[in-house]
């Protein structure tokens, strides 16, 4: 149950990623798809995710049933996580705004689809995943449980895992020489160290 100021921040974060994710979802504008790599695995592992990052902490916050799971880190990491939950919920607001209507939950090319190279983008070719993975650290080190701490991580890395070389060749597929450009510019989710 709710009991410190941390997981009370992390509740708080959760709601107002929500709401985020909300928010871009209803502004999509829907161009007709060219291409998708939807897959059943994609699907199962989107829903795991979601499990992982919404579901099982907002049970451990509201409900007794995952205390038994609980342990204690150091005082000191909680401050890491807020951190590192700021920073998450700052790309999740800034991402999708930079690929407009280029953004999708699935991996869509949709007709009028361009290639994004501004921005965020013009670091990193993840930084909504990044978010993800930054979430992911920040509920374990604020939601101190074995369940609800670490769900986040342990279901976005196979989604992760999965996707990320999927998207990657579909963006190559449509777009080509002009993606393989931005590749060697770019880094996953860790900026790229110019020489
Ligand atoms: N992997 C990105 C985007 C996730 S949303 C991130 O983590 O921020 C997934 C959709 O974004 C896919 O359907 C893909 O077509 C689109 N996309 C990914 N990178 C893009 C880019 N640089 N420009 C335009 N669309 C992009």
């Amino acid at each position: 149950m709710l009991n410190n100021a941390s997981e009370l921040l992390f509740l708080i974060g959760t709601a107002l990623g929500f709401v985020i994710r909300i928010f871009y979802a209803k502004r999509i504008k829907l161009g007709k798809i060219i291409d998708s790599r939807k897959t059943g695995g994609d699907s199962l592992l989107m829903f795991l995710s979601f499990i992982g990052w919404m579901v099982l902490p907002l049970i451990y916050l509201l409900t007794p049933l995952l205390d038994f799971a609980d342990f204690q880190l150091p005082s000191g990491t909680s401050l890491i996580g807020v951190v590192f939950l700021v920073l998450a919920l700052w790309l999740l607001w800034r991402a999708p705004a930079d690929l407009g209507d280029n953004w999708s939950t699935r991996l869509h090319i949709r007709e009028s689809h361009s290639l994004v190279t501004y921005g965020i983008y013009g670091y990193i070719r993840h930084p909504i995943y990044a978010a993800h993975w930054l979430w992911g650290i920040a509920q374990a080190l604020l939601l101190q449980n074995w369940i609800a701490g670490l769900s986040a991580l342990a279901s976005f890395a196979p989604l992760y895992f999965l996707r990320v070389p999927n998207e990657e060749q579909m963006m190559l597929n449509h777009f080509g020489e002009e993606y393989r450009n931005y590749v060697q510019r770019t880094g996953r989710i860790f900026p790229r160290i110019r020489r």
